[in-house]
């Protein structure tokens, strides 16, 4: 019988999905099938109402190159107060690379052209115009319930992340970039979104964060403790093995 669901609003599929980001919903909707949790997506595409996303238990929006970002941002400017909202009421998110930029104040093109954030993480990003950086990336999450474990993905990005002083990462870098590629912190956390360069896509590597996002959108949504049924995630770990080991990282 199933007596749990949720719905997850994915915002702009086409624009905002590049190296494998759509993964991250397959992976959502694989594992809260196997637990018989009834799992709805609610595409919100260019010119949605922002009242679709009230309907929402949980979001995700991947990465993007500029030119799609600058659509995104156009769209996205009658949606800031409810997306704002929503992101200070705890309703938990996943964005990624150019999605977590759009989270905070601006992100300035190689050029010069400043696309406007929705300012509700204190993060600027800039691209200086010098090399990319891409590659693979291990990182160790500051989430407290993940922190023995480490995370692996892709990253691929220009714009340098700076975080203002009280915002909290979501990792350390063992390898790779992550925000910045000096001060060794990736991503950021506040409330229950996560911001993240991983792509690869993130989730079937890591699926403990997987979990993380569906319990945590299940007890904010039934508003009591759920515990996961466990999964058996050995090839999930053991892919993440090889990642990591190629990094020169011990799992
Ligand atoms: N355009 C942004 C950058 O290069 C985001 C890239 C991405 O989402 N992969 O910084």
């Amino acid at each position: 019988m199933i007596d749990r669901n949720l719905t997850i609003g994915w915002l702009y599929p086409e624009l905002m999905g590049t190296y494998g980001d759509r993964g991250n919903i397959i992976t959502l909707r694989r594992r809260c099938k196997w637990r018989n949790i009834d799992f709805r997506t609610k595409v919100l595409d260019i010119g949605f109402e922002p009242k679709e996303m009230l309907e929402c238990d949980l979001l995700f929006m991947g990465g993007a190159q500029d030119r799609q970002q600058k659509i995104v941002a156009e769209d996205l400017k009658d949606k800031v107060g409810t997306f704002s909202q929503i992101i200070r009421d705890e309703i938990p998110g996943l964005y990624i690379c150019g999605a977590y930029q759009f989270l905070g104040k601006y992100y300035k093109e190689a050029d010069g052209t400043v696309i406007p954030g929705l300012g509700i993480i204190d993060i600027y990003t800039e691209n200086p115009n010098t090399d990319r950086m891409i590659g693979d990336i291990a990182i160790i999450p500051r989430i407290d319930t993940l922190s023995d474990f480490i995370f692996v993905g892709f990253e691929n990005h220009g714009g340098r992340t700076t975080l203002g002083k009280n915002v909290k990462p979501f990792g350390n870098v063992l390898s790779g970039f992550g925000n910045n590629g000096n001060d060794k912190t990736e991503g950021a956390i506040y409330k229950n979104s996560i911001c993240t360069y991983l792509h690869g896509p993130v989730l079937p590597k890591n699926p403990e964060l997987a979990d993380y996002l569906i319990k945590t959108a299940l007890e904010k949504k039934y508003k009591k403790t759920v515990n996961l049924e466990h999964l058996d995630d050995t090839l999930e770990k053991t892919a993440r093995t090889v990642i990591a080991q190629r990094l020169g990282v011990k799992v």
